[in-house]
């Protein structure tokens, strides 16, 4: 009788996790897992060691570090074979808004977004965006600060997100969506590329944009942290706009990765306001479903110390490799995901 009754209680219990959860949205890719896998420390570091070098001088804009920025984004779509959005080049020049018309409207040096892109198989007029801002402070006093953390990380991952999708289009997988690697400009003096890029020029319609992945600072570990585990990663807005986003991404985690998913930020009164504070929200706040990867501030933050031998490349894959799971879901699933 009472094994019974504990069977009935327990398969009861079963169906109203599935009811609240909704059935698995995800089946294991085996393919998925093999271009992750292209994703590697190694590379990330290689690379982020001349993106955050100081001969790029902090990419302040406008700078000649930056303009080295910018030329080694498309010196690495080039060299990937990974074409520009726009017909001729990966450029999207940003005029400066008013109250920046004099510190930037007299150089000779024209801030600009950088866009590539990979075309979809099935559904090439639906986009997933994937973003992080290529500029950062600059130069302060003779001093430089390289933004290793901000934004090189999420700059280096979007770098590697795209070298495994177009290996798996070379090889006749996929993606069955478009995939856009957007890189912004000036993020740090308040979200103006990307802005420019949402409210003012975006290259392809709003509406057909299905999500945006947004990378800012994914490769230290946050020192306020109650939690120490070191396999984690903040998710902020993923639930804000498209349950079923939250969802895939959460699904995601769980059959490739399982890292710590920490959604301390993405309370409505977070006290930081995360959600307002990088390139996802001009998506957002045009109803576009987003999630912004984070993986915490610290004390060199926005400082000339935050320096590449401080990141911590084994977990700069692991967050990229989820970014990356979750970017082929998006893209590569039957349906288009759902606003709510
Ligand atoms: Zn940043």
């Amino acid at each position: 009788m009472k094994t019974i009754k504990i069977t009935y209680i327990l398969s009861f219990l079963l169906f109203i996790s599935f009811t609240i959860q909704g059935f698995s949205q995800i089946k294991k890719d085996k393919k998925a897992i093999k271009y992750a896998k292209t994703i590697k420390a190694e590379e990330i570091k290689e690379k982020l060691y001349v993106y955050a070098s100081d001969e790029f001088e902090g990419r302040g804009t406008p700078s000649k570090g930056q303009e080295l920025a910018i030329k080694f984004l498309e010196n690495h779509y080039v060299s990937n074979n990974i074409s520009p959005l726009q017909k001729d080049n990966y450029f999207q020049v940003v005029p400066p808004p008013k109250r920046f018309e004099k510190l930037w409207g007299k150089s000779d040096i024209k801030p600009k977004n950088v866009i590539a892109y990979i075309e979809g198989d099935e559904h090439p007029d639906e986009y997933i965006i994937i973003t992080a801002h290529l500029d950062h402070v600059g130069m302060e006093d003779g001093e430089i600060f390289n933004g290793a953390d901000d934004d090189g990380s999420g700059t280096i991952a979007i770098l590697e997100i795209a070298e495994a999708f177009k290996e798996a289009s070379n090889k006749g997988h996929g993606p069955n969506r478009s995939i856009v690697f957007l890189h912004v400009t000036a993020e740090e003096m308040g979200l103006i590329g990307s802005r420019y890029y949402t409210d003012e020029n975006p290259l392809v319609p709003l509406e057909n944009t299905v999500a945006n992945l947004n990378i800012d600072m994914i490769g230290r570990t946050d020192p306020e942290r109650p939690k120490r585990n070191r396999e984690y990663i903040y998710i902020i807005g993923s639930d804000k706009i498209s349950q079923e986003l939250h969802d895939i991404n959460e699904e995601a985690n769980n059959l490739y990765l399982n890292i710590d998913l920490d959604y301390i930020f993405n309370a409505d009164d977070d006290p930081n306001r995360f959600y307002y504070r990088s390139d996802h929200y001009n998506f957002a706040k045009n109803g576009i479903p987003v999630i912004f990867y984070f993986s915490g501030t610290h004390e060199d933050y926005h400082q000339p110390t935050d320096t590449v031998e401080k990141i911590q490349y084994d977990l700069l894959e692991l967050r990229a490799r989820l970014i990356f799971h979750t970017a082929w879901e998006l893209a590569n699933r039957d349906d288009r995901i759902k606003i709510d």
